[in-house]
């Protein structure tokens, strides 16, 4: 008898009952504001391009001379001979952008967080994770075979109680801005119980780089807190700048030591050069439009206020992610339609993404939003949610 799939399929029946069965939706057109999906005209609003330059055409002129000049693939891992001028440029870029002393590129920021954690703990050591991180660190954490230890979300002081006894090295790891809250990490407090405790600091800046800071520095540079605070920071190259990838930054020290140890970064294909040359292109906007930041902010806010006055239970969050909890993942699923078939997206978030009983919507705003789409979006919530009681 060749081996079936039984069990495999009544699990996924399973999933289907409990309202957790994930589909794709084809989109035929570049990422934006405007989607074709499915065949139908949408209005996107659960994207990460929160500032608009995954399609801007500075960035697809970059990457498209790239292309001419270094072809398509890379080659190679950076180690073997993959490592192009192009990623050796967007390396010492983001090292200046991030105000410390070495950069380096990763394929993808799920790969950058497996290697980091693995590069720097292992057993006999112990690692210290908010309980709402991303699936990318928590799995990095779990992976390093250190002890894995999560602490409350956002508490620095339960962090601290865990941290009183350990021995050996000891990392924290915690999201900047949360992914699927939106709201941030209390940074400087988590970098002075670090410091009391002789523990590194790790954040993964996702959400906050470009986004957050005069020059969208992030949430690190929001607070002031320099490399000796926060020795390692990764940030990621599919979210506000748009295009694909990630990169850690931090201390001759790190930066030499994840080359020779983090196996993500040494096993596996760079990134394609025109890639990293898109980049450098977005990096330059991001730099210097700050008013992309600006749009961002009156749309948040101007959803935040017309959010209050409908009564939606939104989070305390100031970020471009503006998540609104239902609870039960029935009822997300089935606003998440109602607001499709009134022509807008907004993803349903459900466990195990997020804890059991709090899926949402996780509605993310872009500069390139209009403030009349977002009260748009407004109504169609308030009759989406009006009819979701009926199905509740
Ligand atoms: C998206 C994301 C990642 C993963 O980055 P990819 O480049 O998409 O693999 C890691 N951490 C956080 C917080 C993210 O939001």
């Amino acid at each position: 008898m060749p081996p079936t799939f039984t069990q495999l399929n009544l699990q996924l029946e399973t999933l289907t009952a409990q309202n957790l069965y994930r589909c794709r939706r084809i989109i035929d057109s570049p990422q934006g504001i405007h989607l074709q999906l499915d065949g139908k005209a949408v209005i996107n609003f659960c994207s990460n391009d929160y500032l608009g330059l995954a399609n801007h055409p500075a960035v697809a002129l970059a990457f498209k001379n790239a292309v001419d000049r270094y072809g398509v693939g890379s080659g190679s891992a950076h180690l073997i001979c993959g490592h192009n001028t192009a990623h050796h440029a967007l390396e010492e870029e983001l090292a200046a952008f991030t105000r410390r002393e070495r950069a380096l590129l990763f394929s993808t920021g799920y790969l950058a967080n497996l290697g980091v954690i693995a590069a720097l703990v292992g057993r006999g050591d112990a690692v210290f994770e908010d309980r709402l991180n991303h699936a990318s660190l928590l799995d990095g954490g779990l992976l390093s075979g250190a002890r894995f230890k999560r602490y409350a979300h956002a508490d620095a002081a339960d962090l601290a109680s865990h941290l009183a006894n350990a021995a050996g090295n000891q990392l924290i790891v915690s999201d900047g801005v949360f992914s699927m809250d939106g709201d941030f990490a209390p940074l400087t407090n988590l970098a002075d119980v670090a410091k009391q405790h002789g523990a590194w600091l790790m954040v993964d800046d996702a959400h906050g780089l470009g986004v957050i800071g005069e020059q969208g520095g992030g949430l690190l540079d929001y607070y002031g807190l320099s490399q000796a605070d926060v020795p390692v920071l990764m940030g990621t190259l599919g979210k506000a700048l748009g295009t694909f990838g990630a990169f850690v930054a931090g201390s001759e020290v790190l930066i030499e030591t994840l080359i020779q140890k983090a196996r993500t970064y040494i096993y596996t294909t760079a990134l394609p050069p025109a890639i990293a040359e898109a980049t450098r292109a977005s990096l330059k906007i991001v730099i210097t439009e700050s008013w992309r930041r600006d749009k961002l902010d009156t749309l948040v806010k101007r959803f935040r206020r017309g959010a209050g006055q409908l009564g939606l239970a939104l989070m305390p969050s100031a970020s471009a992610i503006q998540p609104i909890v239902i609870g039960d993942s029935r009822t997300t699923v089935a606003v998440s339609q109602a607001l499709l078939d009134a022509g807008f997206l907004v993803s349903a978030i459900r466990p195990p993404t997020v804890p059991q009983g709090s899926a949402r919507l996780r509605v993310t705003f872009s500069a390139l939003h209009e403030e009349q789409q977002v009260d748009r979006l407004l109504d169609a919530l308030a009759k989406a949610a009006l009819s979701a009681e009926g199905l509740a």
